[in-house]
């Protein structure tokens, strides 16, 4: 059994390790369409908080967070074609323009401020169509012959992908696998005492008729 879970890379491991696996089989279709996101570093200029807005050009999201003693400000969202390319990562000069002209909407003394870092990542988005910046960050695990690839998701849905790659495990393994025990389990570093429940009970809702639950 073999389990690939090489994020934004894919795409790319399932090729190689397929085409070892069925040498001369096609290439299989592509799973993601990923994203680069890059960020830049800053000296410290939010006095310690995190500030969150809208950007002007696009609406989307954008933030500053504090970061090791300096300020981190991100980010953008640019398709990347996957099986990722060698400059994939790299940022263009648009993304940095981008950036900087929404930070000094925003903040506008740091217009002179020369950043310290641009940093790169490619998020592994599972194929969808329209908009890249509306796409899903759901993910999927597959299964092909003895490999199991683990697809998209983001860092804080990993508990998850996690109890759904086990339970495909014990479906290829028969079971040998022990089922997944994430339900059952805590967080790490969860509070110490736990969450009280409401004492008394909620009103209830009055709803209009035709009123939208969703
Ligand atoms: C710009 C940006 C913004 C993000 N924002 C959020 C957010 O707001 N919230 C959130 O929860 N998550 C966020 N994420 C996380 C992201 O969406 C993914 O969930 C996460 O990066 C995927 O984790 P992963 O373990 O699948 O892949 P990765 O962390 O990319 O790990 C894949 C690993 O596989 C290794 N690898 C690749 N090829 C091979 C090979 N052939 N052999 C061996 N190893 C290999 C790589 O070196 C890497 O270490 C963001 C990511 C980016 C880039």
């Amino acid at each position: 059994m073999l389990i690939n879970a090489t994020g934004p890379w894919s795409d790319r491991t399932r090729a190689e390790l397929l085409s070892s696996l069925r040498p001369g089989a096609p290439d299989p279709e592509p799973v993601l369409r990923p994203s680069r996101g890059i960020h830049l570093v800053f000296p410290a200029f939010t006095q310690g908080h995190g500030v969150l807005w809208f950007a002007r050009q696009d609406g989307r999201v954008l933030f500053v967070i504090p970061f090791g003693g300096h300020a981190l400000v991100g980010t953008t969202e640019v398709e990347v074609a996957s099986p990722i390319a060698g400059d994939a990562l790299t940022p263009s000069v648009e993304e940095v323009r981008y950036l900087r002209e929404e930070l000094a909407r925003a903040f506008p003394r740091t217009g002179e401020m020369p950043a310290l870092a641009v940093t790169s990542g490619v998020r592994p988005l599972i194929a969808t169509p329209g908009a890249v910046g509306a796409a899903s960050r759901e993910h999927r695990v597959i299964e092909e012959g003895p490999m199991l690839t683990v697809a998209g998701g983001k860092y804080t849905t990993f508990r998850l992908i996690a109890r759904d790659a086990v339970a495909a495990l014990r479906r290829m393994l028969s079971a040998v696998v022990q089922r997944s025990a994430t339900r059952a389990r805590p967080c790490p570093r969860r509070p110490t005492r736990p969450i009280r429940r409401r004492s008394r009970p909620r009103p209830p809702v009055r709803r209009s008729r035709g009123a939208s639950t969703t």
